[in-house]
This record gives structure tokens, C-alpha cells and sequence, in this order.
């Protein structure tokens, strides 16, 4: 497809591509809208196969960010930063600086954090020639996200039990957790304590071991955690896990969990629907880490930060209640709640003020 007819389908606002010789800098910042606020959302380094991939994965993720940013409750547009790279080779000082001057000279419209391939340490060189940069090391910066995520799973998982046994308790429910990385692992934590059972898979035995050990759950190979018996399945490993091959292993009445784009493609959407098991669309549970950093704009504040991160749970219910009210497909609803957000505070936006 055409660039501009891309644009134009879902109306982005902005696409800008930043070069640097001296550093290497190849960088692409895509803007999707900023209805509600600035643009949010992290800078990728990733080695695209070429630059047409890293345009199109911009362009989608910053889309991404724009419903996730409305589904959260911000007063934040979507936006995104892919740098076409190596992150183990190819980063420098000046890399990361040079870009912070592009981000700068969108005097505030776009504003950068971490993402897959970047760390503290890079957000610390962009901070160096931007302010519009979250999760840097100074004082008042949020730190890692993931345990706030997982609070916002934890949260929206007990929204969705509410909706399909009429009490959020998690209590003698067992879970079957993928993936024991940065988010599974807090998720396992928050599940024991409140005294779920757990199954757990992870491609690492190290990681299995630490939640043995620490937690408590029963261990299964990777392969076999979409067959397991459970209550709820809790996909933190990675995406399109729901797809032709395991929904038909699925003995679940819930899906819950941290990862992006779960299902593989809309339609698997569809088929949980017909088959009755409850979706809690991915961008709208997993945004704690989102809600966490976006905080930073505020001068951090932990406890502030929490609260609203609690929220997970009411957004969640939100998505459930207009789903069933309108009988369509959990992920249509959430969609629906975003757009429905940006429509109306953009409506109300528009009365002229001086
Ligand atoms: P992570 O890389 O720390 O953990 C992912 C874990 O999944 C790893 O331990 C990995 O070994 C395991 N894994 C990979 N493939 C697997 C497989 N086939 N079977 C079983 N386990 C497998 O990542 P994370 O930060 O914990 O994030 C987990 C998911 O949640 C990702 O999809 C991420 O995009 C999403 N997410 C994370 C955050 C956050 O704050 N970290 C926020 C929003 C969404």
C-alpha cells in the first residue's frame, strides 16, 4: 500500500524521518493522533529486514498506542519511534542524542519512553537534548514498569472473574500463566497470595525453578499450556497465541494476561465470542506500565500512580458491560471504548477558548 493512502486509512497525523550521519541514526517517529494530548509511546531498535518493515511497524504501533492511551484514561495521543538498528552493536551516545533532537523538535507533540531493544541508559542520552523523554534514571523517574503492569492484570483478570462467576475472588481458581519474564513473574506473586493455583510454562527452566521455589505451581512444558485444565489462562510470553491451532486445546472460561496482540487475527476475536470464553482485550489490561510512566509527567508519585493503575479493573468491566450490552466480541468493545473517548473529549475540545 501507498504511504499517504496508509495515512489517510486511519488518519495519522504525522510520519518523520530522522537521519544522522555522524551517529547512524536511521529513526522513524510516527504520530497516529493527538486528540486527547501528546503522542506517548516507546522507541523501538530493532534490525528491520528493511525500511519499508520498519515504516509499517511505526505506523502500526503508534495506532496501538493511541487506543491503548484512550482505554487507560490518559490525556495522551499514540505515537511511536522505531530506530532501524542492532541494539547490541550499533548504539551509541550520539545515536540516542541525535535522536532526543528530533523528539525535541517536536516541541512536545511526541513524547519518548523504553520499548523493546532500548533501556534507561538510552533514555538518559535522549534526556540529555529533550525533556519529552519518560523512564529516564533521575530523580522522579517511574523505574521498571513491569510490576505496575502486572498489578493491572492482576486488576483486570479479577474484573473479568467478576463478569464470569459473579465474584472477583480468585481464590482455589487455577491459573495457567506463559511466560515467568518481568510481568509473569509479579502476576504469579500477586495470583498466590490472593490463593489461586497456578500452572506455569516458560522456555527458561531458571525461571520456572524461581517460581517453584519462591511461589509455588505446577510446571508444564511450553507446548502444553494452551491444553491445560484451568480456569483462567494468562498468556506473558509473547503474541498471537490465540490462533487456529490452540483454540481448539482451550478448556478456559477466561483469558487474561500481559502480551500484545493476543489474537492471532480478529477473527480468533470472533471465535472466543461464539465460544463463550471471556477475552480481556490486551491493551486494555495490560496498560499499568503505560499508566506508570505517563505518570512521570506529573513528577512521579508511586502511590498516585498506583490508584490509577487500580483503575485496570473498571476499565476492564467497562469493556465487558458494553460488550455484552451490544452482544458483540470483547475486543470490538474496547475498541469502541477508545474511539468513543477520543470522539468525545475531542467534541468538547472544540468549543473555542481564549
Ligand atoms: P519478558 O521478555 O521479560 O518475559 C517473557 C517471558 O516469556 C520470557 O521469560 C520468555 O522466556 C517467555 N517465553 C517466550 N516464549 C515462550 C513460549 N513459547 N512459551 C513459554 N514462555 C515463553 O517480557 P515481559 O516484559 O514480561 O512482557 C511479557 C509480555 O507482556 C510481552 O508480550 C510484552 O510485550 C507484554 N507487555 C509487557 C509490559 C511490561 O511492562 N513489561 C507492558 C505491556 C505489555
Amino acid at each position: 500500500m501507498e504511504i499517504f493512502e496508509y495515512l489517510q486509512k486511519y488518519d495519522y497525523e504525522q510520519l518523520v524521518i530522522c537521519q544522522d550521519q555522524t551517529s547512524g541514526l536511521k529513526a522513524v517517529i510516527c504520530i497516529h493522533d493527538t486528540t486527547l494530548g501528546p503522542a506517548l509511546g516507546g522507541t523501538r531498535m530493532w534490525d528491520y529486514a528493511c525500511e519499508e518493515d520498519a515504516i509499517f511497524d511505526a505506523l502500526r504501533l503508534a495506532r496501538g498506542m493511541t487506543y491503548k492511551n484512550a482505554a487507560a484514561g490518559l490525556n495522551l495521543g499514540g505515537g511511536k519511534t522505531v530506530i532501524i538498528g542492532d541494539s547490541r552493536t550499533q548504539k551509541n551516545e550520539e545515536l540516542f542524542r541525535a535522536f532526543g533532537r528530533y523528539v525535541q523538535s517536536l516541541n512536545g507533540r511526541y513524547i519518548t519512553a523504553e520499548d523493546v531493544g532500548t533501556t534507561v541508559q538510552d533514555m538518559d542520552w535522549v534526556h540529555l537534548e529533550t525533556d519529552f523523554v519518560t523512564g529516564v534514571s533521575s530523580c522522579g523517574a517511574s523505574g521498571d514498569p513491569s510490576p505496575m503492569t502486572a498489578r493491572g492484570v492482576w486488576r483486570g483478570m479479577k474484573a473479568a472473574a467478576m463478569e464470569a462467576y459473579g465474584s472477583d475472588s480468585l481464590r482455589g481458581k487455577t491459573i495457567a500463566i506463559q511466560g515467568l519474564g518481568h510481568v509473569g513473574y509479579y502476576l504469579a506473586k500477586h495470583l498466590h497470595e490472593e490463593g489461586a493455583k497456578l500452572i506455569v510454562t516458560d522456555i527458561h527452566d531458571d525461571l520456572i525453578k524461581r517460581v517453584i521455589d519462591e511461589i509455588g505451581a505446577t510446571a508444564v512444558r511450553p507446548e502444553e499450556i494452551f491444553g491445560v485444565k484451568a480456569d483462567i489462562f494468562a498468556p506473558c510470553a509473547m503474541g498471537a497465541v490465540v490462533n487456529d491451532q490452540t483454540i481448539s486445546q482451550f478448556k478456559f472460561q477466561i483469558i487474561a494476561g500481559a502480551a500484545n496482540n493476543v489474537l492471532k487475527e480478529e477473527y480468533h476475536g470472533d471465535k472466543l465470542h461464539e465460544l463463550g470464553i471471556l477475552y480481556a482485550p490486551d491493551y486494555v489490561i495490560n496498560c499499568g506500565g503505560v499508566i506508570n510512566v505517563a505518570d512521570e509527567l506529573d513528577g512521579y508519585n508511586y502511590d498516585r500512580a498506583l490508584k490509577k493503575v487500580e483503575k485496570v479493573y473498571d476499565n476492564v468491566a467497562k469493556v465487558l458491560k458494553i460488550a455484552k450490552e451490544f452482544k458483540i466480541p470483547t475486543y470490538i468493545a474496547a475498541d469502541r471504548m477508545a474511539e468513543q473517548r477520543i470522539e468525545r473529549i475531542g467534541r468538547i475540545r472544540s468549543n473555542y477558548l481564549s
